[in-house]
């Protein structure tokens, strides 16, 4: 058997030793394979044909470099809950290389939790739980095919040690797809550098890799910052329409290329309310669901200031010029969320009202703790037959509300050209019925950890990575948490 083999054509490395630091991967002593994504390596053009489960353990853990990899840590800083951090850069990450995959597109190959970098803190270990890197595989792979922009999870395994957290867990480590890593805290750190040439460099190699025609522009800089903030504002209008929360927004965590990035205490919402937070470190609601566009625009305000310099010599006129594409920020915002939310409730000729009929919705929703994903799921039954809707009358405390909104929407749909029958099939292909739901994954983690049993884990992948189909054989999977299953908060795992 041999090891697998990649593609590589290792760009990032090719820059200046002040974008990274070269290092390796630890040994790990007993490397275990809990998942491998044969699609995703195929797509990536990564042969394992010769290669059994342990010789892709012996890759996946880090104990055996590819051959072609030229592994390093990417510099970067970053913004952590408003506050400047000089040098974050990967302190438990490192990056393989990278491959270009079956569409022309380069894409990193990183491993997460292989030990120690020379960016850890000093007293960290660089080393990943194995919750955390269960947690990432399911919800990156979930909203992937939910058909969200971001990164992905090409390998798990176990490397046969403890990590010491609250309590000593299984080490894992994940092998983690991305269009690049290079965040806003990329531009942060390069900036802090006081070397423009340097800035200008990483510019250049983020517009040639994420954004070629910007190329072409009057002012490429500016057309960056423009490229990178629709496709946040897209990202983050997608988040919003299924209930899903980052939870950790931080500049170092939000990448240029439009991928949700950093899958730590991330949560999907059961019953919807807009100032909702899981994560157990966000005291004060920064990142709570509702204010995740408002800090996506914060973030692209730090981006857009390390970018001054190369939009134009004068000061206040590249400020000037950054103001206007921040203050677009929104409007493109709202039109995106505006889009998905009309598609949800099987509207396409957007009209004038649309988005008051959404917020009497969002709040009877809030009002009544109604399940986000069920009621999306549930209503295109009511779309084909409006008399079906004894199933979304139940999600609400009280039945008036909803039958009041339900005929306003039904009035609504009068003016719909689409015929009911295709409506309702349109509504289930962008309402999933499964969701990575909280309380699913703590228990396909609490098997693993515990028993060592991984059979839930692929349970729930297989059914989350199929979102929008009923899964008539476990109907459990779609239901929201019993009162003794919440799951309030999430935590980092770092
Ligand atoms: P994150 O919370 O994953 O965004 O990480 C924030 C910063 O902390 C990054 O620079 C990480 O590399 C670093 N970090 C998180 N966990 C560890 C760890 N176990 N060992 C070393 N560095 C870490
Ligand atoms: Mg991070």
């Amino acid at each position: 058997m041999s090891l697998p083999r990649f593609p590589f054509d290792n760009s990032y490395a090719r820059l200046p030793e002040v974008f990274f630091r070269r290092c390796e991967p630890k040994s790990a002593s007993t490397p275990g394979l809990i998942c491998f994504n044969h699609a995703l390596a195929d797509s990536l053009g990564i042969d394992v044909k010769h290669s059994d489960e342990a010789s892709l353990a012996e890759v996946f853990s880090g104990n055996q470099l590819p051959e072609g990899a030229d592994s390093l840590a990417m510099a970067y800083c970053g913004h952590q809950f408003g506050n400047l951090v000089p040098l974050l850069g990967d302190g438990r990450a490192i990056l393989l290389g990278e491959v270009v995959d079956a569409y022309g597109k380069r894409r990193d190959i990183q491993l997460k939790g292989a030990g120690k970098t020379p960016f850890s803190r000093p007293g960290s270990d660089g080393l990943a739980p194995l919750g955390p890197v269960l947690r990432e595989y399911l919800v990156s792979e979930a909203m992937y095919a939910l058909g969200i922009p971001t990164t992905r999870a090409l390998a798990a395994v176990t490397t046969g040690e403890q990590v010491v957290r609250e309590y000593p867990q299984p080490g894992a480590v994940i092998t983690r797809v991305a269009a690049s890593h290079i965040r806003v805290g990329t531009f942060q750190y390069l900036a802090l550098q006081d070397d423009r040439d340097q800035l200008q460099r990483l510019a250049d190699y983020v517009i040639a890799r994420h954004f070629p025609n910007a190329m072409f522009e009057d002012n490429p800089y500016l057309e960056l910052l423009r490229c990178v903030s629709e496709r946040q504002a897209s990202l983050v209008a997608q988040w919003m329409s299924i209930g899903f929360i980052h939870g950790v927004m931080n500049t170092d965590n939000m990448t240029v290329s439009g991928e949700t990035l950093d899958y730590g205490p991330c949560a999907f919402m059961d019953a919807y309310h807009p100032e909702t937070v899981f994560s157990s470190i966000d005291v004060q609601g920064r990142y709570s669901f509702e204010n995740q566009p408002y800090v996506a625009r914060w973030n692209l305000a730090r981006l857009a200031e390390t970018l001054l310099p190369l939009i134009d010599e004068d000061q206040d006129v590249a400020i000037e010029k950054a103001k206007a594409v921040l203050e677009d920020f929104m409007p493109r915002y709202d039109a995106f969320w505006l889009d998905a939310m009309r598609a949800k409730l099987g509207l396409e000729n957007p009209e004038e009202d649309d988005a008051t009929l959404l917020e009497a919705l969002l709040q009877s929703l809030a009002d009544h703790r109604v399940d986000f994903t069920l009621f999306f799921r549930y209503l295109y039954r009511v779309a084909e037959d409006p008399g079906d809707d004894a199933e979304v009358a139940a999600l609400f405390r009280d039945a008036n509300d909803w039958h009041q909104w339900s005929q306003r929407w039904q009035q609504r749909l009068q003016r719909e050209s689409v015929p009911a029958v295709d409506r309702g099939e349109r509504m289930r292909a962008v309402n999933p019925a499964v969701i990575p739901r909280n309380h699913r994954v703590e228990e396909a983690i609490r098997a693993a950890e515990d028993k060592g049993d991984f059979e839930p884990f692929h349970r729930l992948l297989a059914m989350v990575t199929d979102p929008y189909r009923e899964p008539g054989e476990h109907p459990e999977y779609m239901q929201p948490p019993a009162a003794n299953e919440q799951v309030v908060r999430t935590f980092c795992g770092t």
